[in-house]
């Protein structure tokens, strides 16, 4: 028998694990990327940290690496690699949150998603870096950074983690924070998922039970207007306004409501840490542009969930990311050529985060800070292969066009498609980042994302 096949077999042993063919094997597989397709050896659905370990020292003594994996946001940065060595770590069974309200901490399991942090804070007035969505797991979202509406006041969510549990390649539970294993501490926040499994995570939350925020929306038409003036008020807005500008398309649905359904938009959304009235001076330049939707006001912070519109269920969906030093008029003029009016280019959308402020602030985290102004992110739909091609030279149109602003850098939660991890962190911070990867896991056991120091 092919050895690789009869050690698998001997994985059957172990409860929570699925192999080929099994009931069950395709849909643990399932990413919410629908785009990509993962055939591991074996799947792994753990409910307990007792489970994880239990998977984990079966692998490694067989030979096996190990791939974590929440919720399959960020599989299209595996895709193509050959998984035939590989148990896939579905950690999406091993959810739940404690929220400590005196602390003002919340002690998060492996694979939970932040809707339910959010709202369990929400219930004890309190607020987190969050980012967009609702559906993207604590755990890879803040092993990559964390870019939050709430990021150029607070920084990335990486620096709001008190303590992280893990079980590591020996099978070993740690428990890592400033003070214990300092340095798998400093790597774990900003280096992904290359250090072990991360069956709990502990965050501080924020003070605040509501927040200013919403979206102002008007037709592609008003694109080049309305993007010029973003990228100008962006540059003198205060740290407490974290916005984002977006070109979007839309097919006619009938899921949709009207105002989305088969429309070309152009929609700047975000959040505002200021009181009203501050927060209503603050935003009147772009009032000034009269949107056909403005949905700006004194909101539950949970409901900042909303206020993105990410797409709501897995979307088989294909990217490409940059970092900009700047946004100069001439950087948006290449956006709007590229995917502005009249372009006929099948994306989702092209944004453009604002970054800066606190984001921009050294942490002690081995993702010490975003270095750039703005991050660039283009997005298409891609349910068949042609699309997927199509949606590939698209994304990476957009990127191309803003190349002369570019840094040589990524940002890890952005970059879902293949990458050289290096482009993720100064050159200092890479070097050590491989040393604590040399030491927690030097048979290379762990299959991240983006990968530090090699597969
Ligand atoms: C609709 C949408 C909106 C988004 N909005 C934002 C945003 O506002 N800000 C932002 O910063 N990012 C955003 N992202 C990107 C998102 O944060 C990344 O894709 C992130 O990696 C997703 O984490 P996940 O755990 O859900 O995904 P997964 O694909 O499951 O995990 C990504 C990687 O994290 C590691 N990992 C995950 N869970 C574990 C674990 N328990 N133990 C060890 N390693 C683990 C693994 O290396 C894995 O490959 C968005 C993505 C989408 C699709």
């Amino acid at each position: 028998m092919n050895p690789i096949l009869s050690e698998n077999r001997a994985l059957r042993d172990i409860e929570t694990v699925l192999l080929p063919g099994d009931p069950g094997y395709d849909e643990a597989c399932l990413a919410w990327n629908l785009a990509v397709r993962q055939q591991p050896a074996a799947v792994a659905v753990p409910r307990t940290v007792a489970d994880v370990r239990a998977v984990v020292g079966a692998a490694a003594s067989r030979g096996m690496r190990i791939m974590p994996q929440s919720t399959g946001h960020a599989a299209s940065a595996l895709a193509g690699l050959p998984l035939d060595d590989v148990v896939l770590l579905r950690m999406h069974e091993f959810t739940g949150v404690e929220v400590d309200p005196v602390a003002r901490t919340a002690r998060v399991l492996g694979g939970t998603l932040w809707q339910d942090v959010v709202s369990e804070a929400a219930a004890h007035g309190l607020s987190v870096l969050h980012g967009s969505a609702g559906d993207v797991a604590v755990a890879g979202y803040v092993l990559g950074g964390g870019l939050s509406f709430y990021g150029r006041a607070h920084g990335l969510a990486a620096s709001s983690v008190r303590a992280i549990e893990i079980v590591t390649a020996d099978g070993e539970l740690l428990r890592v924070s400033a003070e214990q294993h300092p340095e798998l501490f400093w790597a774990l926040r900003g280096g992904g998922g290359n250090f072990g499994a991360v069956v709990a995570i502990e965050l501080d939350l924020l003070s605040f039970a509501d927040v200013f925020a919403g979206m102002l929306l008007w037709d592609l038409s008003h694109g080049p207007e309305v993007a010029h003036a973003w990228a100008d008020w962006t540059a003198s807005v205060p740290e407490s306004v974290t916005t984002s500008m977006r070109f979007m398309r839309f097919p006619p649905m009938p899921e949709l409501p009207p105002f989305l359904s088969g429309r070309e938009l152009v929609v700047i959304d975000g959040a505002i840490l200021e009181d009203d009235e501050r927060a209503a001076e603050l935003l009147a330049p772009l009032r000034a542009l009269e949107p056909e939707l403005d949905t700006f006001a004194r909101i539950p912070s949970a409901g900042l969930l909303a206020v993105h519109m990410d797409p709501p269920m897995p979307t088989p969906s294909v990217s490409n990311h940059s970092m900009l030093s700047g946004l100069p008029r001439e950087a948006v003029d290449a956006l709007i050529a590229v995917a502005g009016p009249g372009v006929e280019i099948p994306l989702m959308f092209a944004e453009l985060r604002h970054l800066g402020g606190a984001l921009a602030r050294p942490a002690d985290a081995a993702l010490a800070r975003l270095d750039g102004a703005h991050a660039l992110f283009a997005i298409a739909v891609a349910p068949t292969p042609e699309l997927l091609e199509l949606g590939r030279r698209s994304t990476g149109a957009v990127v191309e066009a803003l190349r002369p602003w570019s840094t040589a850098g990524n940002y890890s939660n952005f970059a879902e498609h293949p990458i050289d991890g290096a482009t993720l962190f100064e050159s200092e911070a890479w070097q050590r980042l491989v040393g604590v990867r040399d030491a927690y896991d030097p048979g290379r056991i762990w299959v991240a994302a983006h990968a530090v120091g090699g597969r």
